[in-house]
């Protein structure tokens, strides 16, 4: 069988990364690249995939990759960013985004972080009645121009992954509408406030099917249009709908299913589109899981009960949820060579796939027919752009691994590097100085 077009790609990079010493058996045994050709086709099918007559706000979910280069990046390619904690605030500003487009979500934001985002303009999606009071008093002590809105639970129940599901019944996220007396709660804090002027859902992460997502934006829009009504003008002006576009994580196709979103939308919620509303929407995983990949060198390997293991330098530190959920975050996992050439199919051996940590459950797959692998081999984590090496868990002091930007040059065909984030050695010992 013939290495796919994927690996080739991704051999090209291995090639030149370990020319270029990027990748290093003993200095730098694992490493991340991000494929920004990639990253802007698949945004490319965002933009488009939305209706041109309808002002729409695509706002990165900060948290799925907040390397403040990742966040320029997409910044420069159109989308503005949701941010939910201080430091990604930080991080978004200080890739230049502006306060006029972001969003900022959080189930506890404090008093200061509300502050600070009420002093610059940033939107607010408020997730309980006693935020809102926070929100109301300091709008009172300074004016501010942040579009205020509630986040809805639409409860319209769970999908695949139930750590990942925002919209079940008990959801610790937003105002549970359908919570006896809710929904008239909610709707009099709007007529009792103009300037609350925006609603909010999010249904959830991976595993949540398109039509769910559309019966939980279709109970946003239902309460929207329920407001205005009532209110008798269009104090909701902009419906925030989140993010949650599921990934496939078994092919290599990069692009999301925007499409197949939109229109799902259109079907479960078609005023959703009228033109009443601005939108914001807030993808994470689908902007950019499929774009981004990890390398690591296999150090050692063994035969354990009868059972092959390889020892990666890529386990927990980079994969943690593969490694503690891994049911629920399976990875493809592409093999190479220590020139960085694909491995032939054969020979084969079912092997598990081990990390760098000292516990026995860093393994990032098991049992998995792949090419025998030997020391000095690389391994590839594929899919892993959003929540992975972004995302890293500090286990036994690893440092964080270089994240490498990937641009194809379209003369020679060959893949030249900017560093998004330097390996982080350094800095994981300054606290012990
Ligand atoms: C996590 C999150 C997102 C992004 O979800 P993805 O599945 O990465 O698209 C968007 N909005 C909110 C409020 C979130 O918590």
């Amino acid at each position: 069988m013939n290495p796919s077009e994927a690996d080739q790609r991704r051999a090209k990079v291995l090639a030149a990364a370990i020319d270029q010493r990027l990748l290093d058996v003993d200095d730098s045994p694992v490493a991340a690249f991000l494929d920004w050709q990639q990253v802007a086709d698949n945004l490319q099918h965002l933009h488009r995939a939305f209706p041109a007559d309808i002002p729409v706000l695509h706002a990165f979910a900060a948290k799925a990759n907040s390397m403040v280069g990742v966040l320029e990046r997409l910044r420069r390619l159109g989308m503005g960013a949701e941010v939910a904690s201080d430091g990604e605030l930080r991080a978004a500003l200080e890739a230049g985004h502006t306060p006029e487009r972001m969003v900022f979500d959080s189930p506890a934001k404090s008093r200061r972080e509300l502050q600070h985002a009420l002093t610059l303009g940033i939107a607010i999606n408020v997730d309980n009645f006693q935020e809102f009071a926070r929100v109301a008093e300091l709008r009172r002590a300074a004016p501010s121009v942040s579009p205020v809105g509630f986040r809805l639970n639409p409860q319209v129940g769970a999908g695949s992954i139930s750590a990942m599901s925002t919209a079940s019944a008990h959801s610790k996220f937003g105002v549970p509408l359908a919570d006896p007396g809710m929904r008239e709660r909610l709707i009099q804090a709007y007529l009792d406030h103009p300037w609350l002027n925006r609603a909010h859902v999010h249904v959830g992460s991976q595993g949540c099917p398109l039509p769910l997502i559309g019966q939980g934006i279709g109970v946003l829009v239902d309460f929207a249009d329920e407001v205005n009504a009532r209110a008798g003008r269009a104090q909701i002006d902009t419906l925030d709908i989140g993010g949650g576009l599921p990934v496939d994580f078994d092919t290599d196709q990069p692009i999301a299913h925007f499409d197949d979103y939109v229109a799902a939308l259109r079907e479960a919620a078609p005023r959703l589109f009228c033109g009443d509303y601005a939108l914001v929407t807030e993808f994470g995983r689908s902007i950019l899981a499929k774009q981004g990949w990890i390398a690591a060198y296999v150090e050692y390997t063994k035969e354990v009960g009868g059972r092959r293991i390889a020892i990666t330098h890529a386990g927990a530190q980079v994969a943690t949820r593969t490694v503690f959920m891994p049911d629920a975050w399976p990875l493809r996992i592409a093999t190479f060579d220590a020139s960085g050439a694909p491995k032939p199919a054969r020979p084969a051996a079912v092997q598990d796939v081990a990390g760098p940590c000292c516990f026995a459950g860093d393994l990032v797959a098991q049992g998995r027919e792949l090419p025998l692998l030997e020391p000095g081999d690389l391994i590839a984590l594929l899919d892993t752009g959003a929540y992975y090496f972004s995302t890293p868990f500090h286990y036994n002091a690893l440092p964080l691994p270089a994240v490498h930007g990937v641009e194809f040059d379209p003369a020679t065909g060959l893949p030249g590097f900017d560093t998004l984030r330097a390996a982080e050695i350094d800095d994981l010992v300054h606290d012990r100085a």
